[in-house]
Formats: structure tokens, C-alpha cells, sequence
């Protein structure tokens, strides 16, 4: 039988960690890595509502598009909805994995599925990646404590290069600093300039792991205040265009295609409010009704900062979520693109059927009986839309 591990390892090769974006919490929220899973839920949020309809369903993982937890959490006391639903989980054994911007960025992906939706083929990225974003992390370590420093990074994930792990640079060197009063030195006393043996450690780490590098690297180091920096990497191919970035089944935020026929935005619009889950937000369009639209771009969720891209890409059309007014009509009145913006919740929705359908069918591949469902509720939080 399948475990909450085995399910976290797929979906890791499907929207890797290392693709999501520095800001971002994806991963294991909850659930013990050993436990059985019979059960898998797709939802693009948690709520009480979802939580409570896993609990009644007897789901026992819940694989979710955004983040419950994101940054600055001290406390999943059960006095506000995030507590109570964290406790409302783990007391009913069910796994929590956030996929966000990971999926986003991944292909197939979020606005792989949007755009599938909307009959779009020949995808390719609006803002590709060109691989993985790395960073160099650099710290001066005193000689006797090099290898655990070393160790604890690897353990969080630096030094991967390829097929190698642990990968590292040494070189020798002295340390030299004055603990002033107050200071409670590993090495050396209060008003003593100190010299001591440290050598240069260098490992490269992906920038997403930037978190917890920083925080493996200072429960390691020995001293009260650990010299470091990072620096970010640029791609070695950065300066060479069209080198194999970009194109059909490349990674990255956003995409853009073509539909088979071109259609007037009045038309496509209205086929879009068919496909699309139902929400009171509904479809609204922006540009010339009767325009004829061919090459889409799309970007599910809040697509505010590919709006230009899509412009600069010729998109006759760019289909997305949460755009604003004046950005709207700043954008039309510079003879900008047509625009369609939907529910934010229904832009992503697409994912979780996607998503469900691929896991389905890999598990039973493998000759798993976990089954695979979508949240039927709509978690669009408008209540109606009078006109
Ligand atoms: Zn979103």
C-alpha cells in the first residue's frame, strides 16, 4: 500500500521543490511520512469547508495548489481557521502537501492545464526557466568544525551537482575578530583579539533551499555569529539566446499557444465560462468583442506581472486572474492585448482534474487501489455578482 512518503516522492518528480519560488512554502505540511494512504484529494485551497469534507470522506491525503502556512508562523494554536484546521488534520491522520508555485513553474502545470481547458496546444512558457535557479553559499568555518558544517548542509540539500552529493570546496585560511563585552565566544575571551585555523567553505545549493540552508547553517556552526553570504548563480548558458530555454514542454510561469481557429473574443470568452467551474467572480473580457483571437497566453492565478510579456509576445489574447482597473485600462489604452480574467480559483482549478487524472493513472500503473479525487467545492470566495 502506498505511504504519504511515496505520494510526496511523486509529486516531487511531477513539481519539484527546487522549481518554486524563494517566497514560496511548498511541501509536506503535515502527516507522517510512514503512514498508509488509501485516499488522495486535489483541492486548490484548504478550508474548513475542504477539511471537513476530506474528514467525512475518509480522505487521508490532501494534495493542495496554495500554501496554508506561508512564513512568520509561531503557533498552530486552534484559536483562529489555519490552527483549527492544522489540528483538525492531524487528529484525523490526514497528510497535507502544498504544490504552488512548483506546480506552476512545472510542465504539465497549472497554466499547462488552464490552457488545455481553453483548447490551447503548442504551449510553451511565457516566462521560462532555464533549469534550476542556483546559489552559492559561502562560510568560514574553524578547522574542527568543517566536516559537521559540511555535513548539516548536505543533510538540507546543498552540494547537489548532477549525480554527485556532498559536493564542497575547501581552502585554508585565518579567522581573525575581537569579542567585545557581552560576547560569549566559542573561541577565545572578551577583549582578546583572536586568531584561529578556519577554512573557506563553498557549496552551491538551489535557490529555493535558501531557507533552510541558512537555518541548517547556523544550528551547525559553532560560533555566535557565523561569517556567511550567498550569492546567486547566473546560468552558464544566460548570455546565449535560444539555447534550448523556452519552447514546447519547457518549464516556467505562464504559456502561450494557439487555438486552431481563430475565434472572436466575444466567442471565446463564452466557450471559456462553459469549460471553467462556475463562480460568481465569472468571466470578464476586456478589448474589442468582435477582435479575432488565435495565439493565447494564459497564467493561472494572479498573472498582474506577465501581463507585459504576454503583450511583448504577441498574444492576441492573455487569459488570467486578479487583474486591477487602472492596470487594465492603461494596458488598452497602449493598444495592449485583449483580456480575459476569471475567478482565480477557477484559473488553477483545471490543475487539480489534471493533476488527479495523471496520479490516477500512475498509481495504477503500479498497482496501487489509492483512489484519486477533486474537491467539489468551489472555494471562489464571492457570495453573488449583480450587474
Ligand atoms: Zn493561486
Amino acid at each position: 500500500m502506498a505511504t504519504v512518503k511515496d505520494l510526496v516522492a511523486w509529486i516531487e518528480e511531477q513539481f519539484p521543490p527546487a522549481l518554486a519560488e524563494s517566497w514560496d512554502a511548498v511541501g509536506l505540511v503535515c502527516g507522517r511520512p510512514t503512514a498508509s494512504v488509501r485516499s488522495v484529494r486535489l483541492t486548490v485551497d484548504v478550508t474548513p469547508e475542504v477539511v471537513a469534507d476530506a474528514i467525512a470522506d475518509g480522505v487521508d491525503f490532501i494534495l493542495a495548489h496554495h500554501p496554508v502556512l506561508l512564513g512568520g508562523v509561531t503557533s498552530v494554536a486552534p484559536d483562529d481557521h489555519k490552527g483549527q484546521m492544522i489540528h483538525d488534520l492531524i487528529e484525523n491522520r490526514i497528510a497535507l502537501y502544498v504544490a504552488h508555485t512548483s506546480a506552476d513553474s512545472s510542465n504539465p502545470g497549472v497554466s499547462d492545464a488552464l490552457g488545455a481547458l481553453l483548447g490551447i496546444t503548442e504551449m510553451s512558457p511565457l516566462e521560462p526557466v532555464s533549469g534550476i535557479e542556483l546559489d552559492k553559499v559561502t562560510v568560514f568555518v574553524p578547522t574542527s568544525h568543517v566536516q559537521p558544517v559540511l555535513n548539516a548542509l548536505a543533510a538540507a540539500g546543498a552540494g547537489t551537482m548532477g549525480n554527485y552529493e556532498r559536493c564542497a570546496y575547501l581552502v585554508d585560511g585565518v579567522g581573525t575578530f575581537l569579542p567585545l563585552a557581552g560576547a560569549d565566544p566559542h573561541i577565545g575571551q572578551v577583549g582578546v583579539v583572536e586568531e584561529v585555523a578556519e577554512q573557506r567553505l563553498e557549496m552551491v545549493l538551489a535557490r529555493s533551499q535558501r531557507t533552510a540552508i541558512v537555518t541548517a547553517l547556523l544550528a551547525a556552526h559553532p560560533y555566535e555569529e557565523p561569517a556567511f553570504d550567498i550569492v546567486e548563480l547566473v546560468s552558464a548558458d544566460s548570455h546565449v539566446q535560444g539555447t534550448g530555454v523556452g519552447g514546447v514542454g519547457a518549464q516556467g510561469l505562464g504559456r502561450i499557444g494557439e487555438l486552431p481557429e481563430p475565434i472572436s473574443l466575444r466567442d471565446f470568452a463564452e466557450m471559456a465560462s462553459q469549460r471553467l467551474p462556475t463562480t460568481h467572480h465569472g468571466v470578464r473580457v476586456a478589448g474589442d468583442l468582435d477582435r479575432l483571437v488565435r495565439t493565447i497566453a494564459v497564467c493561472g492565478g494572479s498573472g498582474d506581472s506577465l501581463l507585459g510579456t504576454a503583450n511583448a509576445a504577441r498574444a492576441d489574447l492573455f487569459v488570467t486572474a486578479d487583474l486591477k482597473h487602472h492596470r487594465v485600462s492603461e494596458h488598452l489604452a497602449d493598444d495592449g492585448c485583449a483580456i480575459v480574467d476569471v475567478a482565480h480559483f477557477a484559473s488553477e482549478f483545471p490543475w487539480c482534474e489534471q493533476t488527479a487524472a495523471i496520479l490516477q493513472r500512475s498509481l495504477v500503473e503500479s498497482g496501487d487501489t489509492v483512489t484519486v479525487t477533486v474537491s467539489t467545492l468551489v472555494t471562489d470566495p464571492w457570495a453573488a455578482h449583480l450587474s
